[in-house]
């Protein structure tokens, strides 16, 4: 990537130290003030977890040896996107480590108001699912992840195909839109047609998907299944995780046609860059490269859609 174009991590280096600590209050409230005081990039997409497994335990599946990495903690993590011109992430509960447990996430929301914007894990089937829902929205949740795997093991449900056929899941997704939460599916290409006919029941749903879909440039009837959602307005999704896409190595310029197809179906204003930090991070992948590529190595883009993907989207939908 060749960065001639002045950034905005340029006015970032000189303004980050001034921005301090913001007065304490509740999470969901300042974030809505972080337009003004983080004018940065939004991370719409990271993870983030604790070895502090005394206060926040991990479930009884897992074992903290099996933590990997050991620790990336939500200081971890803004030590990373800072320098990248990332100021704000949407952190995104990890099933793996604390299945519907979404306490470590809350905690950083808090501690760090107008910073974290949180993607909860909900058991749907549970009866108080909306006062639920309710509580975790005043502490900073604007949105639910999804899919049609089981929380622990990520091992697929009883009957995949149907995963969105369930009573229950139609509560969740009438609540979602209720209290404006984005609902994030994290699914293979293969599941892009389940989501049909929810979009056709539920046009006025939020939803961003994770990763493309899972889409794959070379492979047209999985682009195909991803690019035709598009019909469905509220659908947005998520450029992120290039470290699992074409050769897996910065600077990822092979992910361009992906991209480029997305954005000829959606458009940047429902397209939201995401790092999946720290996943982003291993095997030789690194932050500024992912950011690196939107900023200044997709020929197709303009500026405000540059500015779009990195930052507008995500604010608009995490973080107003
Ligand atoms: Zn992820």
């Amino acid at each position: 990537m060749s960065p001639h174009r002045p950034t905005r991590r340029d006015v970032l280096a000189h303004g980050a130290a001034a921005l301090g600590a913001m007065t304490l209050a509740g999470c969901a409230t300042t974030a809505r003030r972080g337009g003004a005081a983080y004018p940065g990039y939004v991370d719409a997409h990271s993870h983030i977890w604790t070895p502090d497994t005394e206060r926040f335990p991990l479930g009884p599946w897992i074992t903290k040896a099996e933590m990997d990495p050991a620790s990336f903690t939500a200081e971890q993590l803004l030590a990373v996107a800072e320098p990248a011109g990332v100021q704000r992430v949407v952190i995104i509960q990890h099933a793996p480590y604390y299945g519907d447990n979404n306490a470590y996430l809350l905690d950083c929301c808090k501690r760090y108001p107008g910073r974290f914007s949180v993607v909860a894990i909900v058991e749907e089937r549970r009866n108080d699912l909306a006062d639920h829902l309710r509580a975790l929205k005043r502490q900073g949740v604007r949105g639910v992840r999804i899919g049609p795997t089981r929380y622990a093991d990520r091992s697929m449900v009883a009957d995949p195909m149907n995963w969105l056929n369930a009573p229950t899941m139609r509560r969740l997704w009438t609540l979602a839109t209720d209290l404006d939460l984005v609902l994030c599916p994290l699914i293979g290409a293969e599941f892009l047609p389940t989501l049909e006919p929810m979009l056709a029941d539920f046009p006025r749903t939020t939803i961003a998907i994770d990763h493309f879909g899972h889409a794959h440039a070379d492979r047209p009837d999985e682009l195909r299944a991803l690019t035709q959602l598009a019909r469905h307005e509220r659908v947005h999704v998520k450029v992120s995780a290039f470290y699992k896409f074409g050769d897996r190595k910065p600077p990822y310029d092979d992910v361009a046609p992906l991209i480029h197809a997305v954005a000829d179906a959606f458009g940047p204003r429902r397209m939201l860059w995401g790092s999946d930090c720290p996943y982003q991070l291993l095997n030789g992948n690194n932050y500024a490269d992912a950011v690196a590529l939107v900023e200044s190595g997709l020929d197709f883009l303009d500026a405000p859609a540059r500015d779009a993907i990195l930052r507008d989207t995500a604010a608009r939908l995490f973080f107003s």
